[in-house]
């Protein structure tokens, strides 16, 4: 016999498998322990106790229901007693973790005493021959909610399917059967999780007469997706050029390629992949944003055809509307616009001329050294100036400096939206501006010497 501190730091007296709490409130009242002093006697009489209290079970008639309270993460299960017929009070039971037939008492275990209730085979029930030491509940349907029982043919369970765990469970809409939420299989809790949040759902009774299936949340809020059984069964991985496209667009001067892997029977549909240089691959743009990661390899067969090779996760996503290519690519070459190197403040610029009069355009200067993204001044300043007179801003306008294979610059961008309007081409401005600007450079640069010689030259006197 010793004392120990268990989890909730109160003293516990431990004896063989019996645990007897001190509650803060409550003592147990333990004859046995006040009459006698002998250790051994303590011994025998507890042990005669202990196991007298296992076995003193009684049927009882005592109407009873389990029912959910609201946990989190899920619902958790408890078992009401109600002891007469008034069904406004109530004994509320925990369930053993092992053994999920047996349960606990809350009350009483929060007073140090266990009562038990058992669940036999038939479903009916026996509660220990002896009297609670905890008052009775008021029972309410805010706090014990029935447990939400979904029954064949409104949800299916699949197995040896494609998926990881190889077991989806299918809910449909109780009004349309060709909607449905999918349950994937989850070992560490051991229930099915939606794939869409994180909603559990239990299997009871599997494969037995009575078989359903148990929600642990009671509020689904995903939206139903539609079912496509054959999704589940297919294995191979193979996409033929038929059925894919890929896309190149030049974001800030750099290369994006995106995968379109449309829907067999209608091509308006699809999966949409971003290419990912450094795995070489393609990977799910919408199932990546619920961290699963859906990948597609290019290959090429002996005959030259590109064929595409995917991974064997499955998407978690829906295909979305496919999006041709947008034709709003501007390109430009010179001499619709012109490159100031050496300017005012010894930022390169380009000038791109206006569309409709060539004596108006537009400033851009190069948004970093070393960077071939260019912003149009004009916006620029707008944007400055509308923080203080709140005037509506279209947007600004970027492009991108690209040199093309023959060495020759080309301007790349998008067909924006402006907030800036035209002004008038004055390269002299620019120029002789620069020019001052260089020997403003200079001047600065005479004038550290000289300061530097000076106040050598006093250090030395
Ligand atoms: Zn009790
Ligand atoms: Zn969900
Ligand atoms: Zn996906
Ligand atoms: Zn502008």
């Amino acid at each position: 016999m010793r004392f120990i501190t268990d989890s909730v730091q109160s003293v516990v007296l431990r004896f063989g498998v019996m645990y007897f709490r001190k509650s803060p409130t409550v003592l147990p009242h333990i004859p046995a322990l006040e009459s006698t002093t002998s250790l051994k006697s303590i011994k025998i009489l507890l042990f005669s106790v202990n196991r007298q209290k296992c076995d003193n079970f009684i049927k009882s008639n005592c109407q009873f229901k389990m029912v959910n309270i609201n946990g989190t993460p899920r619902l958790i299960k408890r078992l009401l007693i109600f002891p007469s017929n008034d069904k406004r009070f109530c004994y509320e039971f925990r369930r053993q973790r092992r053994k999920p037939n047996i349960f606990y008492c809350n009350g009483c275990e929060k007073m140090g005493i266990f009562f038990r209730a058992k669940m036999d085979q038939n479903g009916e029930l026996q509660i220990q021959d002896k009297k609670h030491v905890c008052k009775k509940l008021q029972y309410s349907t805010e706090k014990y909610f029935d447990i939400r029982k979904i029954r064949k043919p409104n949800y299916e369970f699949l197995e040896n399917c494609n998926t990881n765990s190889r077991k989806v469970l299918i809910i449909f809409n109780p009004k349309d059967q060709s909607q449905c939420y999918d349950f994937r299989w989850r070992s560490c809790t051991k229930s099915f999780c939606c794939i869409s949040c994180d909603v559990e759902a239990k299997i009871m009774n599997i494969s037995k007469k009575n078989e359903y299936v148990e929600m642990l949340r009671l509020t689904h809020l995903c939206k139903y997706r539609p079912y496509n059984r054959e999704q589940f069964f297919k294995f191979n991985n193979f996409v033929l050029a038929d059925d894919f496209e890929i896309q190149t667009q030049m974001i800030k001067g750099k290369e994006r390629k995106t995968l379109f892997i449309f829907n067999e029977n209608d091509k308006t549909k699809c999966y949409n992949f971003q290419y990912q240089p450094s795995v070489k691959a393609f990977i799910c743009k919408e199932c990546s944003k619920q961290k699963i990661r859906v990948t597609a390899k290019i290959h090429q067969n002996s005959d030259g055809e590109k064929y595409l090779l995917l991974s064997k996760k499955q998407h978690v996503c829906e295909m979305v509307k496919y999006t041709p290519q947008k034709d709003d690519e501007i390109i430009l070459r010179q001499p619709d616009f012109k490159i100031m190197e050496e300017t005012c403040d010894g930022v390169t610029k380009l000038f791109v001329f206006d569309s409709q009069d060539q004596n108006l355009g537009y400033i851009f200067p190069r948004e970093r050294k070393n960077c071939n993204r260019y912003i149009c001044h004009g916006c620029r300043h707008f944007v400055q100036r509308s923080k203080k007179t709140k005037e509506k801003l279209n947007g600004i306008v970027y492009l991108s400096l690209i040199k093309d294979e023959n060495g020759e610059y080309f301007i790349q961008m998008k067909n924006q939206k402006r907030s800036c309007q035209p002004r008038k081409y004055e390269p002299q401005n620019e120029l002789e501006i620069a020019d001052s600007y260089m020997s403003l450079k200079m001047n600065l640069k005479l004038l550290t010497v000289i300061f530097i010689i000076k106040r050598n030259h006093h250090q030395n006197v």
